[in-house]
């Protein structure tokens, strides 16, 4: 199918593996990988051109000419060993990421908490200073538009794991440890066995590479001490660290985020303020401040970076927050990062703190069970649910039940155990004002944190007039009949209430979707985080002329407008007969036909900004092109049309001319999204042409399928999913490039 080589990632929708998916497919590999079920990071991959496969199966890896596993992945899977025995290139995650660092100056971050924060406050200080670099990180940074950016400078910043010694597959030139402490021992076994691999990796340096280490970690010193590579310590500690903070300040002026000032050798570098909360992210800021200067970045522009870091997904990540609750999910399931994080969040100054734990694996939960006991103190009440397994055989004896008895024991005084079923509802049950609730574990129970979240968000739209609907089925408002739920469909009453809606999605940061009539857009099985907002009400689909001008609200049918031009002796709308799809809708697109388009028709449109204001453009302020009207500033809510003159006769010939057209010529028994590539800019050829002639009629793939009568349709046979239709896209732009070099844009929106 392509030249480019392939390369399968055994467990493609982990954190790790999907950010090494994405850096192979900005080098123009053809990448697949397969994992046990869809998430949102596949669906991501999926939209860039990956290839998912779901499920675990021998053939998955037949063809590749490059199998990558993650330590996740134990010999005996049978696709790891299938590419063993077939003789394949197997690498482990580590080696391929050290592969893309070959040639480049690498910054790898370790250490048992903090690293992925740290790498990406490196990424951020680099990225400020101009330098363009690539960074892989563990987890979601908003900022970098997720876990992994690939820049085109001279540096890669790279979170460097630990815990199964694959740090050691790296050659960096600049290394930060953030702290050692006792854990993954069914790896080490010993805490010398863990020490001596730090060791290994500070001597990974070149003998003129320097490390920096956090001085106030006892375990980071025992190794500086040794000399095996020269150390710049940073910490609190001014006797002890090159690199320190004074006068740390949480939450100053009573804002969420923390002040210091940083010292470099006894000379005061400046003042630093951060969004983070937390002193354990004040000496995570100071590492990366440290690898900033060796790096040649001033403090000036560290402190700038620093200041804009927003955190990473599921680190104090805030999921909904007003006067009254606060709901925090964060990652930490450590017993050390739950002290700490806890404490952080003390200092937000609530009325109480609220945890909720999901232990993380029953091997680490028997191993740090006595140090759980303590590490809830700064929580008022803790509700303790199940083990997350993650994958891991149950270990008799040791359960939830198990760890809310040694926090009982050490003291705690409001601990309970709720099966994980049941949290969502016993929690928002139990919540008072003045309340943060915060969600810690590495498993499941973040959908804990969105639930209760989104639960709080409803009430936000509690003002509204018109429709709102929660989890709304996407496939009931889209033409082919897919896409999952949206978390709110909202049709607003008037325009006072869409004002309104707007107003609270910018107060709740909620993403905003337009939805006309839902002709030309493919949603994912997966649903939408965000509001739909679909002008559907009366007040939005009136539709009256004045002084010449027909004018129509943006949720008027296409359909309704050219039978009012008619009744009224106007004309030039014909084209848009058998387009489906709402005036808004129509405009948006520049929808046409037959070599003409609306915005020949459009005089003027009124739009609604995402702040609520409403202004009207007229026609030339408009940047309409082909299928786009280039508007991305608002909502289209009303729109003037200029209509010529047309006799009856004149106009209902062409409007049965053009219905007979699309009868003949296109497939309107089975739903679809109409017409699904923009046809190419080369006189005289259409796309459904170039993908018959790449003999790809009637394909099918699940329940989707090219249809047989118009090529550029693609087809829901009945049950089809997003991933069959994206999957039967991909298939017609390889074909149509490799045999006619021409590539295929798509034209229906893909959310
Ligand atoms: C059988 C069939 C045949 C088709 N034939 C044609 C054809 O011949 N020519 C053609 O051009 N198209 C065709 N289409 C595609 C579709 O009809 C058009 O793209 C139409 O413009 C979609 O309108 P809609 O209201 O359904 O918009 P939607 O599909 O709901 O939305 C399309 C885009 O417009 C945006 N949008 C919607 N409302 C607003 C608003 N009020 N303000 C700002 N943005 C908004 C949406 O966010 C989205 O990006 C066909 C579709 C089908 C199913």
């Amino acid at each position: 199918m392509t030249n480019s080589p392939t390369v399968h990632l055994i467990g493609m929708g982990g954190i790790g593996m999907s950010a090494l998916a994405k850096m192979y497919l900005s080098m123009g590999y053809w990448v697949q990988g397969s994992d046990v079920k869809k998430n949102e990071i596949l669906c991501e991959l999926e939209k860039m051109g990956a290839k998912v496969l779901i499920g675990h199966e021998e053939g998955h890896v037949s063809g590749a000419n490059l199998v990558v596993y993650s330590s996740s992945i134990a010999r005996e899977h049978p696709e790891r060993s299938a590419a063993l025995r077939q003789g394949l290139r197997l690498i482990h995650r580590s080696e391929a990421l050290a592969q893309f660092c070959r040639g480049k100056y690498t910054v790898a971050v370790t250490g048992t908490h903090g690293k992925t924060t740290t790498t990406a406050m490196v990424g951020m200080i680099l990225k400020e200073a101009g330098r363009d670099p690539s960074v892989v990180v563990g987890g979601v940074v908003h900022f970098f538009g997720g876990n992994a950016c690939i820049g085109e400078g001279h540096e890669m910043v790279i979170e460097a794991d630990e815990s199964d010694a694959s740090f050691l597959n790296f050659s960096p030139n600049l290394e930060i440890v953030t702290n050692i402490e006792e854990e993954h021992m069914d790896h080490y076994k010993t805490l010398d066995a863990i020490l001596g691999a730090y060791e290994s990796f500070v001597q990974k340096l070149p003998p003129e590479g320097v490390w920096l280490g956090c001085g106030d970690d006892f375990f980071v010193r025992q190794i500086a001490a040794r000399n095996l590579r020269p150390a710049i310590l940073y910490g609190f500690n001014s006797e002890l660290c090159q690199i320190y903070a004074t006068d740390v300040v949480e939450c100053p002026q009573g804002e969420r985020g923390v002040s210091f000032n940083a010292w470099q050798n006894g000379h005061k570098l400046g003042a630093v303020r951060m969004r983070l909360i937390g002193r354990h992210n004040v000496l995570n800021a100071l590492a990366a401040l440290g690898a900033g200067l060796r790096l040649g970045v001033s403090f000036q522009t560290a402190a700038t970076a620093l200041g804009k870091y927003q955190g990473a997904g599921r680190r104090f990540d805030v999921c909904y927050e007003d006067e009254r609750f606060m709901v925090v999910d964060d990652y930490a399931h450590h017993p050390t990062e739950i002290e700490q994080t806890l404490l952080a969040a003390k200092g937000l100054g609530r009325k109480r703190i609220v945890a909720v734990f999901q232990p993380h694996r029953y091997t680490r939960t028997q191993a740090l069970l006595e140090k759980f006991g303590g590490s809830f103190s700064s929580a008022d009440k803790l509700f303790v649910t199940d083990i997350y397994a993650a994958g891991e055989a149950p270990i008799p004896g040791i359960a939830g039940q198990t760890v809310c008895e040694a926090v009982r024991e050490a003291g705690h005084p409001d601990v309970s155990f709720v099966e994980r079923f049941h949290l969502a509802p016993v929690i928002s049950s139990e919540m008072k004002p003045g309340d943060l609730v915060i969600v810690l574990g590495a498993g499941d129970v973040s959908q804990v944190a969105a639930q209760i979240a989104s639960a709080l968000k409803a009430q936000v739209f509690s003002e509204i007039r018109g429709k709102v609907l929660q989890k709304e089925p996407l496939s009931r408002h889209t033409s082919l009949k897919i896409g999952g739920p949206i978390d709110f469909w909202i049709e607003p009453e008037d325009w006072q209430d869409l004002r309104k809606v707007l107003e609270v999605c910018r107060k709740e940061n909620l993403k905003v979707h337009l939805f006309g009539g839902g002709n030309n857009l493919l949603a994912p099985e997966e649903g939408l985080k965000g509001v739909g907002i679909c002008l559907n009400a009366p007040a939005f689909r009136k539709i009256l002329l004045k002084d010449g001008v027909i004018s129509a609200g943006a949720g008027t049918a296409g359909s309704l407008l050219i039978q009012f031009a008619l009744e009224h002796g106007f004309g030039g709308c014909e084209f848009l007969s058998g387009i489906p799809g709402c005036v808004g809708g129509l405009v948006a697109m520049n929808a046409g036909s037959h070599g003409e388009s609306i915005d020949a028709l459009v005089r003027s449109v009124t739009l609604m900004d995402w702040e609520g204001h409403t202004r009207i453009l007229l026609k030339d302020q408009i940047p309409f092109s082909y299928r786009s009207s280039g508007i991305k500033e608002g909502i289209l809510v009303e729109v003037e049309f200029a209509l010529p003159k047309s006799t009856d006769a004149q106009t209902l010939q062409k409007l049965d001319e053009y219905h007979q057209y699309r009868q003949k010529t296109q497939d309107l028994q089975h739903p679809s999204a109409g017409c699904m590539f923009k046809n190419p800019n080369i006189p005289g050829c259409s796309s459904g042409q170039l993908i018959d002639q790449a003999g790809l009629k009637g394909k099918r793939i699940g329940n989707a399928q090219i249809s047989e009568k118009h090529a550029n349709f693609i087809i829901n046979l009945g049950g089809a999913s997003s991933q069959d239709v994206l999957a039967l896209i991909r298939e017609a732009k390889l074909a149509v490039k490799e045999k006619f070099d021409v590539d295929l844009e798509v034209e229906v929106k893909i959310l």
